[in-house]
């Protein structure tokens, strides 16, 4: 990790007097608990937290210098800086100077993460792989991520999130990527973006910065391939296409969805093909397969190996991981983040499970003006779809609940289900739980798996 990139070279990146002995630093952490020996530690001044307040604990873990703003009391080496964050970012920026890996960006409204896990599974097998850390896609988060890369790595997934005009033109600044995605656009963050058209073209800011050696993966199914096909050619990339119709340089073929269980498909990749068991769920789930796919086949990788890793994949918690409760009833675990992309996602693989249905949807945040009208839109697509029972949690569900219409109930608390849980269990034979992370629905699992 890092073995590029020392004290003195840290220090002289960025400009902060150091003259102590020659020390080697084998990774960057922002968490004290998360500090492992020989770390350098950055004393972010967070909104909640600040790190400086944290170098003793983060030294007691045995970080060898820190990053600070302003002078402390330290049993270590402290290079100061006038902002810790924009150190982080010169840092990250420094090491993937150092690396020659090939690094890969990947961005989007829905499936970041779960593109990202696909990709580590894939390219793990093919070589030295840092992926992204969780979902660490943030200034804070691709910078710590870039600072992982080291002599030995051989491909990079980066996750980039974006809240606003110029957030991914800033990482990738960074990252450098030569290989980068927008897997769709969808109404995510609107509060900061304005309309689902300007989400579509902000995050095709990934790819600006791609150049004749670039390649572009490019999602064929989404309303903005003209827009993003026009960004590619200004770029002066090429492109790896997907769908799951028939265009495209990847598809699929005999798609048969098993449910909960995942999926069969032929994949197609260039007029070569395999068989391939997928494990996650949903036909979402096959797009982000296709696109873990391209990305893979633009980083040169072939059919086999690409395969593998998609079979290989496990669903991350919190992302329509389906458990058994008791004997014959099935909990999926969505409560990760809601945005209403993903909730129709959510709905049409619940209303595709047998028996009956219960949906419990906390807020979908972050919707600004469209709130309500979103919020209506997912109750009236419940019942299109015939989702059986739907439970609405907090004023923003009310509309849902009404679109809904007569088996729809609302509660405007999470504890003011639980009364209500042993019924609902009683009625239902999947039930599905999910909402914004700032709604916090993990808690209503725990609910249920204490009531069944
Ligand atoms: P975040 O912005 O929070 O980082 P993300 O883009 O990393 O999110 P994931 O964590 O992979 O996305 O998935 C978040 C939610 O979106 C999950 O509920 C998942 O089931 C759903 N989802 C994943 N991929 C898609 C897709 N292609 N279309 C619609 N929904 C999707
Ligand atoms: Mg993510």
């Amino acid at each position: 990790m890092m073995s590029a990139l020392s004290l003195s070279v840290i220090a002289e990146r960025l400009g902060a007097p150091y003259e102590g002995a020659p020390l080697a630093v084998s990774g960057i952490t922002i968490d004290s608990r998360a500090v492992t020996p020989g770390d350098l530690f950055v004393a972010l001044p967070g909104e909640r937290v600040d790190g400086h307040n944290y170098i003793d604990a983060a030294v007691a873990n045995g970080a060898i210098a820190a990053l600070v703003e302003h002078p402390v009391d330290a049993d270590v080496p402290c290079l100061r800086v006038s902002s810790c964050l924009a150190a982080l970012s010169d840092i990250g920026r420094a090491s993937r100077d150092f690396s020659r890996s090939l690094v890969i960006a990947i961005t989007g409204s829905c499936g970041k993460t779960t593109v990202k896990n696909l990709c580590r599974s894939i390219f793990t097998q093919a070589g030295p792989t840092v992926a992204t850390a969780g979902n660490y896609n943030n200034e804070i988060g691709v910078p710590l991520t870039l600072a992982r890369l080291d002599d030995e790595t051989r491909f990079a997934i980066v996750e980039m999130g974006a809240t606003r005009r110029g957030d991914i033109a800033h990482l990738c600044a960074l990252a450098r990527p030569s290989i980068t995605t927008v897997l769709n656009a969808m109404e995510a963050h609107l509060e900061g973006f304005g309309s689902v058209a300007d989400v579509a073209d902000i995050k095709a800011e990934i790819f600006d910065g791609l150049g004749a050696q670039g390649t572009a993966i490019l999602n064929l199914d989404q309303p903005w391939v003209s827009l993003w096909r026009e960004r590619i050619a200004r770029a002066g990339a090429d492109t790896v296409s997907y769908s799951l119709g028939e265009e495209g340089d990847i598809t699929v073929a005999d798609l048969r969805d098993l449910g909960l269980q995942g999926s069969e498909f032929t994949l197609r990749v260039h007029g070569e093909e395999q068989a391939v068991r997928f494990p996650l769920p949903g036909r979402h789930s096959v797009a982000n397969a296709l696109a873990a796919a391209a990305l893979a086949t633009a980083a040169g990788l072939d059919l086999g190996t690409i395969v593998t890793g998609l079979e290989q994949a496990e669903a991350e918690s919190g992302r329509l991981r389906a458990e058994s409760l008791g004997e014959d009833k099935t909990l999926i675990d969505d409560s990760y983040n809601a945005n209403p992309g993903s909730v129709r996602a959510a709905i049409d693989l619940l209303a595709a499970t047998a028996g009956n249905s219960l949906l419990i949807l906390g807020e979908m945040l972050e919707l600004g003006e469209e709130s309500a009208e979103r919020h209506r839109e997912m109750g009236a697509r419940a019942r299109e779809q015939g989702v059986t029972r739907f439970v609405g949690i907090g004023d923003a569900l009310k509309p849902a609940v009404e679109t809904f219409g007569s088996t729809g109930q609302w509660y405007p608390t999470r504890d003011a289900l639980t009364a209500a849980l042993p019924e609902l269990l009683e009625q239902s034979d999947t039930l599905l739980v999910k909402g914004s992370r700032g709604a916090a629905m993990e808690s209503v699992l725990v609910a249920i798996r204490d009531t069944a």
